[in-house]
């Protein structure tokens, strides 16, 4: 059975999964409200049932720090929506490869870090190999759009290790 309660800042972004019995002790100490129920299962105390929250929300704005993501080569295909930067060609899953701008055999010399946000683009196999080991502007290549600037994604998701419930869904994005 599913004792998690997703809670909500008071903006309706989803915070985190809580237990039941920490979203009772915010919802009688009036902290938050609740905005969506469980059907057909309800709490029963001494006098009364109550129905059970599934998401609740706070009463006031909680400032959340925001980490930055860790690198990996799926979120940097995830950040540049699957588009070859520097063809503009949308790829699929099987044909996107991550590039890295600065080559990383350049990169072990100097001992920057190769694998960072700012370091790699998503890339079609065709520009990868047209590429090489060379920079962007050794290549003489330059990213479709000009305004393009590989950035830092934030971790700004939710990491659900329990069932998602029907309710929850239109609060997070699965
Ligand atoms: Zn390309």
């Amino acid at each position: 059975m599913v004792q998690s309660v997703l809670l909500l800042n008071n903006t309706y972004q989803p915070l985190r999964l809580i237990n039941l019995s920490r979203a009772l002790t915010l919802l009688f100490a009036g902290k938050a409200e609740v905005v969506e129920t469980r059907p057909g299962r309800a709490i029963k105390s001494v006098n009364r049932a109550l129905p059970r929250p599934s998401v609740i929300v706070l009463k006031r704005y909680v400032h959340v720090p925001q980490r930055h993501a860790t690198w990996s080569r799926r979120g940097v295909l995830v950040r540049d929506h699957y588009i070859c930067r520097y063809c503009g060609a949308k790829m699929t899953h099987r044909d996107a490869t991550v590039d890295h701008v600065v080559p990383q055999w350049k990169c072990k010399k100097t001992g920057e870090p190769a694998n960072t946000w700012t370091n790699t683009v998503a890339s079609c196999r065709m520009c990868q190999s047209r590429k090489g080991g060379r920079s962007v502007h050794e290549a003489g290549m330059r990213f479709s759009d000009p305004n393009f600037e590989p950035k830092i994604p934030r971790a700004t998701y939710l990491v659900l290790t329990s069932e998602i419930l029907p309710e929850w869904k239109q609060y997070i994005q699965v």
